[in-house]
């Protein structure tokens, strides 16, 4: 399925801008950027000084699978035109990604750092390309919203990236429900706004938020929405790659084009909560049940369909011609 998403958009959508060689050079690491195009928007993946042509086509293949993920969501990029950098670091860290990062400056770059000697399929093991490209579809919500911000691309990185088959539903529900045993052992009893905005508690502030975005995309489902869909409008009326949104505004906004009070009445309870929120309700209604072995899944076909409408692999899809 992730080969067919790559083939997909790079048959209808990419455009390689290779830098004129002059005659008699010694021959470039080859063509450093690629477009991607997914209707009227673009993403561009540029990869900073690349050792080998090869090398640079392997790191282009796999954000352009991260970013063909990032369709898996509504079928375009969040943003008009947003541009992800690879630059390869060394790093003492065994990740293949050690780092990444979301720039909203002049224009919205991801930035991924790669380690040298990580493969392709390490690379495309690793969450961290997907994280970050789905930073792109909320605005910069400061300090105060970081819990909001996180946790969306943690909640995502798992339900895109299993759409497209870079891991197993199954894994997806395991990942999220590893991460919110992770945010549950943080105990401080302050609130998760202000864990947020003190840069504290880390590992409760990205999966409380992504039980958020999840609790949020159940409740909008169970009235025949999702949250692709009221995200897919929020990213045609309202979304700014660049500035501050308010996370109150912000949460406003999704409300109205489509959230219905929905993530008003979750952010309400959130915000200051001070110890990690319940989530017996929401995997009840998923038919997951977490016991001493592991998770396990209902067979009950009502919430089997559920759960394979947020996780289930998806049809390549036409990204669309310039
Ligand atoms: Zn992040």
């Amino acid at each position: 399925m992730s080969v067919r998403w790559l083939i997909a958009l790079c048959l209808t959508a990419c455009g390689v801008a290779a830098a004129a060689e002059p005659a008699g050079s010694i021959p470039a690491a080859g063509p450093t950027s690629r477009v991607l195009r997914a209707g009227d928007s673009i993403l561009n993946i540029e990869v900073v000084d690349p050792p080998t042509a090869a090398r640079s086509r392997e790191l282009q293949d796999w954000a352009a699978e991260a970013a063909g993920a990032a369709l898996a969501a509504f079928g375009r990029f969040p943003l008009p035109t947003a541009t992800v950098r690879i630059e390869q670091r060394d790093s003492r860290d065994s990740s293949p990604v050690p780092w990444g990062q979301t720039l909203r400056r002049d224009g919205v770059s991801v930035l991924l750092f790669p380690r040298p000697n990580a493969g392709l399929q390490e690379l495309r093991g690793d969450w961290t390309a997907v994280h970050e490209i789905s930073h792109l579809f909320h605005p910069y919500l400061g300090s105060d919203g970081r819990w909001l911000a996180e946790g969306l691309a943690s909640y995502y990185q798992n339900v895109l990236r299993a759409r497209v088959g870079l891991m197993t539903q199954a894994d997806a529900w395991k990942a999220l429900d590893a991460g919110f045993g992770r945010g549950r052992r943080e105990d401080s009893g302050l609130p998760l706004d202000e864990l947020s905005r003190r840069h504290r508690g880390t590992m409760r502030v990205y999966w409380a938020g992504a039980a958020f975005w999840l609790e949020a995309d159940l409740a909008l489902r169970r009235g025949g929405s999702s949250l692709d869909a009221v995200l897919s409008r929020y990213s045609q009326c309202c979304l700014r790659g660049t500035g501050e949104s308010d996370p109150r505004d912000f949460i406003a906004e999704l409300d109205r084009v489509g959230g219905d009070g929905v993530f008003g009445r979750l952010y309400e309870r959130y915000a200051d909560s001070r110890e990690f929120p319940s989530l017996d309700g929401a995997y009840r209604t998923l038919g997951i049940e977490a016991g001493p072995e592991g998770l396990t899944f209902s067979p009950q076909a009502g919430e089997a369909r559920l759960r394979r409408a947020i996780m289930g692999t998806r049809p390549a899809r036409e990204t669309g011609t310039p």
